[in-house]
């Protein structure tokens, strides 16, 4: 079933264990950790350039060319393309945005907002989701299931019934943005409110899965992984196949991140690119734990052997402070990533960084993309506001290229927004004007 041109490896040095990619298991089975897929890039056409890909466009009218993942399938080549599962993902653009660059006082010509909102279900995940549910396909899976903050549901359910696949997701009580939280109901998900936070429902979903035998869709999943890979690809598409020197992206559960990590390595492994960009992971301050692991308890890659002991002992403090996260940027909201380890390995890649940013600072930047932006929801613009530090301090240069990615619509989370303009939280608020039913009156407040 599975072909040879691709396979399953245990990133942990120490165990390095194998698997075919017919199988669906998503933690090592000997010793737990991570999965990654790895390529025989001999058996596999590579093209001697990026632009190949760009020509696929011409041949649009193949639904995998038309796909902003598959477009670029010989670089996550682990399924036939009978299995492959597209709803026209990946149609997302980069702008240049001058407006916000002035905002921040860098370089009107070198900020770039990369707009995955554009996706069917309105974020990211369907990346992920057309190459987790097309791994899904080719093992045979009749039932699914995801933990959620919101958009892993969404996504999930628009693609559960593309493939006429059951499936069940888990989101913690009161959490769940409307917007998020009305696509799973109206994509027709089996939706479970677990009393809790994402990272308990993350653990129920992990064991009814075990016991259940449901394919399970979380980041977790490697093949998830593949198809976020592409949104790099995009952006140096729209660059010209020129590598930018910053990426920007909001650290949730770090499935983004590694991907990111995972796709440079691999095309400059290839030789299709020359240079790495560097990496800034951005948490919010209520959700921060990537930032004080590596910043303050100096956790690092370290070739795959990874300190476990301070990860250990950090969870433990948190179970025993009976901690749970907390921030207006849902998407985020997440203490215990469960890309944690392979997200190391990318910031070690890309000599990247880690910082965390208030929810004030979200809101207002989250205000400032609305105003001279495509609109995003608050995680998304967790990257503008850590840019803005990163600027502030010199680590980022005002003439340097930045790439930010916008992980999600606008519309998912308008209780946010509403809020700030009513409120009038901050710098950007505009709220809306009551005025009398009269036309004398109505005039006066025309500016
Ligand atoms: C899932 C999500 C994130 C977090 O991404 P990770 O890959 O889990 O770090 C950020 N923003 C939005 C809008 C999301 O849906
Ligand atoms: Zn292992």
């Amino acid at each position: 079933m599975a072909n040879d041109t691709a396979y399953q490896k245990c990133i942990n040095p120490a165990c390095a264990a194998e698997f075919d990619c017919g199988q669906a298991m998503f933690k090592c089975p000997n010793c737990g950790d991570l999965l990654d897929i790895k390529y025989n890039w001999d058996k596999i056409e590579v093209p001697h350039k990026m632009s190949y890909f760009s020509k696929r466009w011409a041949t649009r009218d193949n639904r995998f060319d038309f796909s902003g993942v598959w477009r670029f399938r010989n670089l996550l080549n682990f399924c036939e393309d009978k299995y492959r599962v597209s709803i026209g993902e990946g149609q997302t653009i980069l702008q240049q945005n001058s407006l916000v660059a002035k905002e921040l006082s860098m370089n009107p010509k070198s900020l770039f907002l990369q707009y995955e909102g554009l996706n069917p279900s309105g974020s990211f995940k369907d990346n992920g989701m057309t190459a987790a549910f097309s791994h899904a396909v080719m093992v045979d899976a009749k039932s699914c299931a995801c933990a959620s903050t919101g958009n892993t549901s969404a996504a999930v359910a628009l693609y559960a019934h593309s493939c006429g696949m059951k499936c069940t997701v888990f989101i913690g009580t009161g959490r769940i943005a409307f917007g998020k939280l009305s696509q799973a109901m109206d994509y027709g998900a089996n939706t479970i409110q677990i009393q809790g936070d994402f990272d308990d429902c993350m653990k129920q979903v992990q064991d009814v899965c075990t016991k259940l035998g449901l394919y399970l869709l979380n980041s977790l999943n490697p093949f998830r992984l593949e198809g976020q890979k592409t949104i790099m690809y995009r952006i140096i598409e729209q660059l010209g196949w020129e590598v930018p020197d910053w990426i920007v992206v909001p650290g949730g559960n770090l499935g983004n991140s590694s991907a990111f990590g995972k796709a440079f390595a691999e095309l400059k492994e290839l030789g299709l690119i020359n240079k790495i960009p560097r990496l800034a992971i951005i948490n919010a301050d209520g959700a921060d734990t990537l930032t004080d692991l590596v910043n303050n308890k100096k956790l690092t890659w370290n070739n795959g052997n990874v300190d476990e002991k301070i990860i250990n002992e950090y969870y433990d403090n948190l179970t025993a402070m009976n901690y749970s996260p907390h921030t207006i940027a849902s998407a985020i909201e997440i203490s215990r990533p469960v890309n944690l380890k392979k997200c190391l390995r990318a910031i070690d890649v890309c000599n990247g960084i880690v910082m965390a940013v208030s929810d004030d600072e979200i809101r207002d930047a989250k205000a400032l993309i609305g105003k001279f932006g495509l609109g995003c929801e608050p995680a998304s613009a967790a990257t503008i506001a850590g840019l803005k530090y990163l600027l502030a301090d010199g680590t980022i240069g005002k003439d340097e290229r930045v790439a930010c990615v916008l992980t999600g619509h606008q519309l998912k989370d308008p209780n946010v927004t509403v809020n700030y303009h009513k409120d009038k939280m901050g710098q950007y608020s505009n709220a809306p004007i009551e005025a009398e039913n009269d036309l004398e009156q109505i005039i006066k407040l025309i500016k």
